[in-house]
């Protein structure tokens, strides 16, 4: 993991593992490190729509309010076909 410059332009704020893995259920977990990686891209560069994602979005993605953002684009086409995220 590399460290990112946090200039005047740096607007993220951190996800921890720990929010993330609140949407899911304790027995699924967290998806791979991939997905796991572009569900935070999601979640700090769209906080606002990422504070209205609920576990049941990631059971079904196909009834998402989040289609056409691309962050949750890139991370529903890959936790919606990625075998190891659903080991
Ligand atoms: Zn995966």
């Amino acid at each position: 993991m590399g460290t990112e410059a946090q200039g005047p332009m740096a607007g993220r704020i951190p996800v921890s593992d720990e929010t993330l893995a609140n949407l899911f259920s304790s027995n699924e977990g967290l998806p791979c490190r991939e997905g796991t990686a572009l569900l935070r891209a999601f979640a700090e560069h769209r906080p606002s729509d990422f504070a209205f994602l609920t576990p049941s979005d990631l059971v079904d993605l196909s009834t998402s309010a989040f289609d056409g953002i691309v962050e949750w684009d890139s991370f529903s086409a890959h936790y919606g076909t990625c075998e190891l995220c659903h080991a």
